[in-house]
């Protein structure tokens, strides 16, 4: 690491410390030379390999502007946003792969925007996976309708009747 002051090309790290989310490392550095401190940040990259073929850094500005157009006229705050930006980028990284499909970013949106709202979820969902028939917005609509009795009966797992064979 090149000191940004006299470019002298060695540096000393002089204390470390992880972010809360865990996703970056800040270090503080001296240069010996000159004897001025710096800081630089480490983070994993996460590159996302677009349609085109073409890569680009992951960006939760992005997530969020993609999902803000379902949430038009939703009861949904620009906080609740950054954290579902959040929630994505951390089920992204919790894959393991520097690199995911554009694709697999709008899969890792689905939950955590059907948590927060569900008609978004349905508008999001409509476009992401092209329905294109009343019978797409049906089973949707009843798979949030199945999940939604389930949550509301008692959490303890009953026999699970018709199961194997
Ligand atoms: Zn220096």
């Amino acid at each position: 690491m090149h000191c940004p002051f006299c470019r002298h090309a060695d540096s000393r790290v002089v204390d470390s410390r992880t972010s809360d989310d865990g996703s970056s490392i800040r270090r503080r550095r001296q240069c010996p030379s000159c004897g001025r401190r710096f800081t630089t940040v480490e983070t994993a990259s996460l590159s996302v390999v677009k349609r085109s073929g073409a890569t680009e850094p992951f960006s939760r500005d992005k997530v969020v502007s993609g999902v803000r157009k379902a949430c038009q006229g939703r009861p949904v705050s620009s906080d609740d946003l950054a954290l579902l930006a959040q929630k994505v980028e951390e089920t992204l990284r919790g894959a393991g792969s520097a690199e995911i499909d554009a694709y697999e970013i709008g899969l890792a949106i689905l939950g955590p925007l059907r948590e927060l709202d569900e008609v978004a979820y349905l508008r999001f969902a409509s476009v992401y996976q092209a329905f294109d028939s009343l019978e797409d917005f049906e089973a949707a609509i009843t798979s949030l309708r199945s999940e939604r009795s389930e949550r509301s009966e008692r959490p303890t797992a009953g026999p699970d009747e018709g199961a194997g064979s």
